[in-house]
This record gives C-alpha cells, structure tokens and sequence, in this order.
C-alpha cells in the first residue's frame, strides 16, 4: 500500500514521477510552502521589509504565491498587497478578477483592480478587432509589464511577486532558444536585475514548482481559482511549446527541472557573451524607464491616436 513518505498516512494525494515521493495533503502543503520559502532564502528574493505587490489574476499559480508569501506578511518580515489587471477580454477576466478579490479579502491584504481601458483607453478585446498583424499576448504582455511598473511604484512597492512556474519558464527558454532571441534569453530569471531606478524588481517565486503541484496546491488548501483559460492562448506559439513539453515529460518526468538547471548554468556565459548594456531613457511620452525615446507600450498607444 502507498503511504505518505513523510506521516505514513495512507491517503496520499501526490505521487511525483520526478521523485518518487509520495505525500498526503497536510505534508503536500507543508513541504510545497517549505520549498518555497526556501527557494526565495536562498536565491534571496525577499528581504525583510519589503513590500511585495502580488500579480493576482485569480489563477492557481497567483493565489499560491499570495497565499505562501502571506506566511512573511504574518511573520511581518514584509508587506503584501495585491494587483489584478483587468485587460478587457470579455467572457473571461471578469471572473478572474472577482476569484482574485475573494483571495484577497480572504486573508485581508489590499487589493487594488486596474484596467487596460483605464490606463490605455482601449480594451484588449477593442485592441484585437484593429489588429490584423499581431498576437493578443504581443500587446498584453506589454501593456500589463508597463501597468504592473506603474502600480508598484504607485503603491510604493519594492518587489512584485509574479506566478510564473517551472512550465513557464521552461516555455520561455525553449521559445526563445528556438526562435533564437538570445538577447531574450540573457533576461531569463527568477529576478529581474534592472538597476534602473523606476524599474521595480520582479520575483518567480514558483519557478521550481512544477505546474501540476501548482493546481494541485489550489486544490489541497481550498483556494477559490479561476481555471478558464484565455480565449487567445490558444493558438500562440507558448502554448505549442507547452503542448510539447507535458508531452515529452510524460516519458522524461525531469526534463523541465534539467532544461531550467542547464540554462541557468550557461546564463552567466551568454549574458557576458550576449547581453548588450542598453542606456536606459525616460520615455517621452510617460515617463517610464524606456530603451529608447518612446517605451514599446507607447509606440503601440500611438498606433490608435
Ligand atoms: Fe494576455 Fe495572452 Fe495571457 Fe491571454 S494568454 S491573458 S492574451 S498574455
Ligand atoms: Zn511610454
């Protein structure tokens, strides 16, 4: 009979193929928040008295990163809020952004709600009837970055926590590898490294948590979560990477973990080899930490002036 590797209570909920380790709910919950909060100790994402405003769109991985980094905010070593972004995707981000507020009023943290309509003037879904050339995540990914940076700093946070998972980042380094942007590549990371000033650092405190523990985690600690998926993700190239990878893990259970272990092995090298020092400007038109005169979320605005 299978029985929890850490209680011997024979309702295990977890059996990873990685490892072989098998765990009941109670231990699944203590031993994933213990990985998390060891990872951020020692790749030192967190220090005491930040404030750490939490991407929350209301998905599992988000309100796992809002419910473990609580921890710190009761231990007060920090300060945690929360941020949802409403893009305008109707049918869709509307319960996400109504899951997100329940986690939030759960534990009592500030939760602020901000729009693409609010701080563009359009919608994701009026921005995709005009567009005819690009993909939706092209435009949202942009916008949110440029968005997120804003409210930071609104709100005078330090660090913004995002939910991004091993599957993530290991989709982010194939995609980028196989369309061969290493420049991409070089800025990879469980933590942004910009210096400049009104860049606020990002965190992935999930980046070593598969994406099935993720869902699973939800699901063990009885957090509401918005599991829709967005009608544009679809047919984007991150999700045909993603397709391929639960593929081949099926066969390989530790492939992402070595795909993430080798890329962050030879980062150093490609960063020293790749990763150009762009002087950092202060966007002409909203005054955001740039690359050059007009930020990418502004040259796109401009597309609809
Ligand atoms: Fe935005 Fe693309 Fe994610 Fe949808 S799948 S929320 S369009 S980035
Ligand atoms: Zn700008």
């Amino acid at each position: 009979m299978d029985l929890c590797d850490k209680c011997g209570n024979p309702q295990i909920i977890i059996k990873k193929k990685q490892s072989g380790q098998m765990l009941c709910q109670e231990c699944f919950i203590k031993s994933t928040n213990e990985k998390v909060l060891k990872d951020i100790r020692r790749q030192k994402l967190i220090e005491k008295g930040d404030k750490v405003l939490v991407a929350l769109s209301g998905g599992k991985d988000s309100v796992m990163v809002l419910d473990i980094l609580n921890n710190l905010r009761k231990r007060r070593i920090i300060d945690l809020m929360a941020v949802t972004i409403d893009e305008g995707i109707g049918g869709y981000r509307e319960d996400g952004v109504r899951i997100a507020a329940l986690n939030a009023e759960r534990i009592g943290v500030n939760h602020k709600i901000v729009s693409f309509k609010e701080y563009i003037g359009h919608t994701l879904d009026d921005i995709m009837a005009d567009s005819v050339d690009r993909n939706a995540c092209t435009y949202c990914g942009v916008f949110r970055r440029w968005i997120l940076n804003q409210v930071a700093r609104e709100e005078g946070a330090n660090k913004i926590a995002t939910g991004h998972n091993l599957d993530d980042e290991t989709q982010s380094i194939l995609m980028n590898y196989l369309e061969g942007n290493i420049q991409n590549l070089t800025r990879i990371g469980v933590k942004s490294q910009s210096n400049y000033e009104g860049f606020t650092v990002k965190i992935k405190p999930l980046r070593e948590i598969p994406e099935k523990e993720t869902a699973l985690y939800a699901i063990a600690r009885n957090l509401p979560v918005h599991l829709a998926g967005c009608p544009y993700a679809g047919d984007s190239f991150r999700a045909k990477i993603g397709t391929f990878l639960k593929q081949i893990s099926k066969d390989h259970p530790t492939i992402m973990y070595s795909t993430l272990r080798g890329f962050d092995k030879i980062k150093p090298v490609l960063k020293e080899e790749f990763s150009k020092t762009v002087p950092m400007e202060v966007c002409q038109d909203c005054g955001e930490p740039s690359t050059g005169k007009i930020c990418k979320a502004c040259s796109f605005r401009r597309l609809w002036d």
